[in-house]
């Protein structure tokens, strides 16, 4: 399998200079768009990995999938389906809703920027700041790293460069969806985007989704069955943005791609797919990063359909 994967990387690589790295904010410019690592994190707890596997880049739209688990786990799937849609919009991840229409919590969906700038408002927390605290608690616990942390010069990036989400928070607040202090609201969205992984890392988290809530290796239950089914669902139909169908008949898993180059693939009861590579494609999902999982979905059969 090692051998597969490191096969895989090398052919993969050059596939790269088709795309290119994020620029809407400076530090993200910064990557080098040569970079291409994956990490597999069988059910059983078995790890391989290939290339620039052990790299820290921004989690950036990857959170988006734990944001809506916590969000699910701290007030039920009742609450949060009344709130925040499942419909997949078929649109990049920044579209901003036609203002000119009514705009309703069914045209949101929790793998796009507006409904995850909502969703962020419905995690448990006296405050923004303790949102965002127990969003890292609980994402560190995940991916069972203490370590992990925001990368302080993206946040800082993200919310000086942020006018297109805050034109979306106040569309939202227009339109009566969000209540809070947008400022506030996206303080907790953007430290969220910049938390740094590895591969290794959205593996690890990829996996739990895999085994419907249990923990590689020891099968200890992390969340409930039902909720790790609502997120991979809603994976499969918007986790690549406007590219899922494509990835869908590509691919065949569920996924979630962000512009930092970072992709978690959910293979269900089978392991967990982290993958980097920051030079991306024009629908902002890691171009190689897409070649190199199609390629290892048809190797292994990975696809579910
Ligand atoms: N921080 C990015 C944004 O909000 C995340 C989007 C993404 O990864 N596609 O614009």
């Amino acid at each position: 399998m090692k051998a597969l994967l490191e096969q895989l990387v090398e052919e993969n690589r050059p596939f790269a200079r088709q795309g290119r790295v994020a620029d809407y904010i400076p530090e993200l410019s910064k990557a080098d768009p040569r970079e291409l690592g994956i990490c597999l994190l069988s059910q059983d707890g078995e790890e391989q990995a290939a290339g620039d596997f052990q790299r820290v880049f921004t989690m950036q739209s990857i959170v988006k999938p734990i944001l809506l688990l916590l969000a699910l786990l701290d007030n039920g799937e009742e609450a949060v389906r009344a709130q925040i849609g499942v419909e997949a919009t078929g649109k990049p991840f920044d579209a901003i809703n036609d203002a000119e229409q009514e705009l309703l919590s069914e045209h949101l969906n929790p793998m796009v920027n507006m409904g995850a700038i909502l969703l962020s408002t419905r995690i448990r927390g006296e405050n923004s700041a303790e949102r965002f605290r127990r969003l890292l608690d609980f994402t560190r616990q995940l991916a069972d790293n203490p370590d992990l942390a925001v990368i302080q010069a993206v946040y800082e990036s993200e919310k000086k460069n942020g006018s297109r989400n805050r034109a979306m928070a106040y569309l939202l607040k227009s339109h009566g969806l969000l209540c809070e202090e947008v400022e506030d609201v996206l303080d907790c969205y953007f430290q969220a985007c910049s938390i740094g992984v590895s591969c290794r890392d959205l593996a690890r988290i990829g996996c739990l989704f895999a085994s419907h809530g249990r923990a590689p290796g020891s099968g200890k239950p992390v969340f409930p069955e039902r909720y790790a089914r609502y997120v991979n669902a809603i994976l499969m139909t918007c986790g690549m943005y406007d590219g899922s169908g494509d990835f869908a008949v590509k691919v065949g898993l569920p996924a979630k791609s962000g512009v930092g180059g970072g992709i978690m693939a959910v293979c269900p009861g089978r392991m967990g797919i982290g993958i980097y590579s920051p030079a991306l494609d024009v629908k902002g999902n890691s171009l190689a990063g897409i070649r190199l999982l199609e390629q290892l979905s048809h190797r292994l059969g990975l696809s579910v359909f």
